[in-house]
């Protein structure tokens, strides 16, 4: 399942930052969630609880920050962002294209000032750690 490899890799991000950093027991930690990576949060939040259990982030209260998705026209140079509703209102078929070709995401969206379809995502389909509140080491 993709999010446990994502809950994965936020742990070992988590523990990294920790360790350089001398950190103790985290806290608190905040991870942006690009809309276009399609994560199902509860799951996510699940994941982390139970594979976080004997690391550092063990108990750690996980703050989700939706980040709404940024496209850009290669044609007009226009930018705008994609709306929650509109990614959460895509079909199975259209999420599952997403899912399996990000690239699909060109023909979900198309321009809404010259109507092509020759886009890039500029953000929203990563996930990142972006804040993290951590007990001090004391040793
Ligand atoms: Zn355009």
């Amino acid at each position: 399942m993709h999010e446990t490899s994502i809950a994965a890799g936020i742990i070992s991000i988590v523990e990294e930052a920790a360790s350089r950093e001398g950190l103790g027991n985290v806290l608190e930690v905040e991870v942006e969630v690009g809309l276009l990576s399609l994560v199902d949060l509860e799951s996510l939040r699940f994941a982390l609880e139970v594979m976080s259990q004997g690391t550092l982030l063990e108990g750690a209260k996980v703050i989700f920050r939706v980040v709404e998705p940024m496209l850009r026209c290669n044609k007009c140079k226009a930018e705008w962002s994609v709306k929650r509703e509109a990614v959460e209102g895509l079909d199975e078929a259209s999420r599952l294209a997403l899912h399996l070709y990000p690239e699909a995401v060109t023909r979900l969206f198309k321009c809404p000032k010259c109507g092509s379809m020759e886009t890039e995502v500029v953000k929203g389909r990563d996930i990142r750690v972006s804040r993290l509140r951590a007990e001090e080491k004391n040793s």
